[in-house]
């Protein structure tokens, strides 16, 4: 008989709901990650030291660790730490930066990683990737996906707005990233993959579409759920296409010129709005600019407090920052003088 699905590989479990974190022990054990709570427990500063004490409630035999979260060197200095003990499971409380830290460290380690969100920034909470600091630069490492992502909808809801309107940004960008590998599959035969497609752009679709705010729980429910679809979806695909276009070459290039100005969904927001706008697909520009203005996200340039100016020369870097990756940028390779142009018509449709 011929094989007529395929194996992908995706968390053994998701949990998107209040109270999650008090019952973590009882997960693992159900789930065969750990019988007996033989787990370290890993956060960083603030929020995440409340949730380890819930956690422990149901993880008595559990050893916490307390990290300096987001760079390669933690992460290694975790590594080592994670040898001192025969550990059933790492687990990771905590925002963007405490995930991928412990995700990379885990994965060194050769030890699956369960995923505690606490804020949602980014698709960083399901993904197989990890972003840290090295020498003064973000760098996306490989990694392995977690095998469990739990989302305390209990401690996501007291996360600064901002950092929840960023994971819209992020979210919403996967919009952008799906035409993009659409384009280049037409454009330069690069293979596609349409279950990543669909369940990328299917939860990106209904944060797009729902009417509430980062301020209920129906709506940060729903921004979960297309977080972890977005991220499973790239290990589904075996790489970050599924969630990373032009959006993404524009994000890394404001910054790496302009690191302060915005967080990493601010930036991928307004690139997938730019890149649709350049693509030319109104109907979907206006509904994003929409979801946009209301999600309180930066829409064009002075919104993060750069020139037209400064915006085009990033523009026009974007695709180094990618090399080999095809989007609607490298397709319709413009100059900083078009980019200005097509940036200041893009401002005026806005205002
Ligand atoms: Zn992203």
């Amino acid at each position: 008989m011929p094989l007529l699905a395929r194996t992908v590989t995706a968390p053994l479990a998701v949990e998107v709901h209040a109270g999650a974190v008090r019952h973590l022990g009882e997960l693992l054990a159900d789930r065969r990650i750990s019988a007996g709570g033989e787990v370290a427990v890993v956060v960083g500063p603030g929020i995440g030291k409340e949730a380890a004490e819930q956690a422990r409630e149901s993880l008595a035999r559990a050893e916490v660790l307390t990290i300096d979260a987001g760079t390669h060197g933690g992460a290694l200095e975790l590594a080592t730490k994670l040898r001192s003990r025969n550990f059933d499971a790492v687990v990771g409380i905590g925002g963007g930066r405490v995930i991928d830290t412990v995700k990379y460290a885990a994965f060194r380690q050769g030890l699956p990683m369960v995923s505690v969100a606490t804020s949602l920034a980014n698709d960083g909470i399901a993904s197989p990737t990890a972003s840290l600091d090295r020498d003064g630069h973000s760098i996306s490492y490989g990694a392995q996906i977690p095998i469990a992502v739990i989302v305390d909808l209990d401690f996501v809801r007291r996360a600064p707005a901002r950092q929840l309107s960023s994971g819209v940004g992020d979210a919403l960008s996967n919009l952008c990233a799906t035409a993009d590998w659409q384009l280049s599959h037409t454009e330069t035969g690069e293979p596609i993959d349409g279950l990543a497609i669909a369940m990328s752009r299917g939860g990106a679709e209904s944060v797009l579409r729902h009417p509430g705010s980062v301020g209920d729980d129906t709506f940060l429910a729903t921004l979960a759920n297309a977080l972890v679809l977005g991220g499973t979806a790239m290990a589904v695909a075996g790489t970050s296409l599924p969630a990373s276009g032009a959006c993404h070459e524009i994000a890394h290039a404001i910054q790496e010129r302009h690191p302060t100005v915005a967080t990493h969904g601010e930036q991928v927001g307004m690139g997938a709005l730019f890149a649709t706008y350049l693509r030319g697909d109104e109907q979907l520009f206006r509904e994003m600019a929409h979801a946009m203005k209301r999600h309180h996200l930066p829409r064009i340039p002075s919104d993060m407090g750069l020139t037209v100016d400064q915006f085009a020369v990033a523009v026009a870097y974007a695709p180094k920052t990618r090399p080999g990756r095809y989007t609607i940028l490298e397709h319709l390779s413009l100059d900083v003088s078009d980019l200005r142009d097509r940036i200041t018509e893009f401002c005026d449709e806005l205002s």
